[in-house]
């Protein structure tokens, strides 16, 4: 690599400050990018040039280096005899020395995202995320709702784009028109998006009164969203362009509506099956009869046959909640009887609860030994 002058390659008074070194090797970083001289070998190695000479005006202590003892400063077992400078790790971490070209890309990565980026790209308007309530019917039928909710919209008075009447954009000076701006913590850079162009490379010469500039304004919004039949609980529903919008007229995000459905008072859900427990007194389950079943559209009736134990289920084809993907499909409603045992007795419906234990062979089981025995053998699995 050519041994030019720094300043001179920058083109730079010697005194020149570290904010005109700034401007000036963004000026020049920016017409001799590679991506914008696509195959000129020419732009390439000027851009070379003008990146090692910036790696080292950019930094006081190097620049004093340099003012001191010129390119001398940099080559290996310089001025400061014996060991290794470290500075000449800085250079060869950074590539700006020893032909070859091999830490090209280093510079690169420093200011432009390893070479890939191109000049500057419009910013996204964030994605938004909301969430509806619905009933478990809702759910089953589907329904329209509205939902409100606040985000960036398009400033109505510049269109979007930032710029008041008649106004035109210039090149960002934050960034100079990259996009991007980087920040070195010794070998480190870190890249992030200019603040002052949000990443568009361009300013705005008038910013626009009513957004300031930002092309975009917070405010209330409403939305009609379609909850499809058989939607589940915690299912996203996605839509585009309603998020916020873009800087300066950037693309909008998206909407998300996150679905919740309330639990229901008797019903509960798996996937397009419902359960419900019924609890039915032990006369009926003995002898059998009818019960309502409540379902999503009002209650059915059952039969309940004769010594019907508990935990038997009943399955009620088609009640279920419907298929989301093919809602003409339904799924079942599974009825679980629960024996309901009374805890209270008088002393007519003992006597005669007794007397049915005899009839059907048993003991008095209210005697303490009975039940002892019965629920030892029911624990042992023997009954
Ligand atoms: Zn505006
Ligand atoms: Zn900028």
């Amino acid at each position: 690599m050519s041994e030019k002058d720094y300043y001179e390659v920058l083109g730079v008074d010697r005194a020149a400050s570290d904010d005109e070194i700034k401007k000036a090797y963004r000026k020049l970083a920016v017409k001799f990018h590679p991506d914008k001289n696509p195959g000129d070998k020419e732009a390439e190695e000027k851009f070379k040039e003008i990146s090692a000479a910036f790696e080292v005006l950019k930094d006081g202590n190097k620049r004093r280096k340099y003012d001191q003892f010129g390119h001398d400063a940099f080559r290996g077992g310089g001025p400061t005899s014996g060991g290794v400078d470290p500075f000449d790790l800085f250079r060869d971490a950074f590539g700006s020395g020893g032909g070859g070209g091999g830490g090209f890309g280093s510079i690169f990565e420093d200011f432009f995202g390893g070479g890939s980026a191109s000049a500057a790209t419009e910013q996204r308007g964030s994605d938004l995320r909301v969430a509806v309530e619905i009933s478990l019917e809702q759910a089953a039928s589907g329904v329209e709702k509205e939902i409100k909710y606040q985000h960036f919209a398009e400033c109505s008075q510049c269109s979007g784009t930032g710029a008041a009447t008649g106004s035109g954009k210039i090149m960002c000076s934050t960034c100079g028109g990259v996009g991007q701006v980087a920040s070195n913590q010794g070998f480190i850079s870190i890249r992030r998006t200019c603040p002052t162009c949000a990443g568009s490379g361009v300013m705005i010469e008038n910013p626009c009164v009513s957004c300031k500039g930002e092309g975009r304004k917070r405010s209330p919004t409403k939305i009609k969203v379609n909850v499809p039949k058989g939607v589940g609980d915690g299912n996203r529903l996605c839509s585009r362009g309603r998020g916020d919008a873009g800087p300066r007229g950037g693309p909008s995000g998206d909407l998300y509506v996150d679905v919740r459905i309330k639990t229901h008072e008797f019903l509960d859900r798996d996937e397009d099956d419902l359960f419900h427990e019924m609890m039915i007194p032990f006369t009926l389950a003995t002898l059998g009869g009818m019960v309502q079943v409540p379902t999503l559209e009002g209650k059915v009736s059952l039969k309940v046959p004769p010594g019907t134990p508990s935990n038997k289920t009943f399955r009620i084809k088609d009640k279920g909640m419907p298929n989301l993907r093919s809602p003409s499909r339904n799924g079942d409603l599974y009825a679980k009887v629960i024996i309901q045992v009374p805890n209270k007795l008088t002393k007519e419906q003992r006597e005669k609860l007794v007397e049915f234990g005899k009839a059907c062979g048993e003991k008095d089981l209210s005697a303490e030994e009975g039940f002892m025995g019965k629920a030892k053998r029911f624990f042992e699995g023997e009954n």
